[in-house]
């Protein structure tokens, strides 16, 4: 998942704080998620490799599904690759 990352939606409403936030998968330096939300640029960031850590009630499902949908056809290889 390298040019990923992930990127915190914050509720500065909730009363429970800034644990309160879920997270969403962006391109490297772009404010659009994978599920159509886009967020403020100056949120808070985690690297991709950080996404299995994010327990499934932070985490956006859409945006997992995506990127759950995009590791498979990484894993059963891309077609700017030649076959091996
Ligand atoms: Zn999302």
């Amino acid at each position: 998942m390298s040019g990923y990352e992930l990127r915190a939606r914050q509720r500065p409403a909730d009363p429970a704080g800034p644990e309160a936030v879920s997270w969403h998968v962006v391109r490297q330096g772009s404010a659009s998620a994978l599920c159509g939300r886009v967020f403020p640029l100056t949120t808070v960031t985690r690297p991709i490799t950080d996404a299995h850590a994010i327990t499934p009630p932070r985490r956006c499902g859409e945006c997992w599904t995506h990127m759950e949908a995009l590791e498979q056809v990484w894993a059963e290889g891309s077609p700017r690759e030649p076959d091996p």
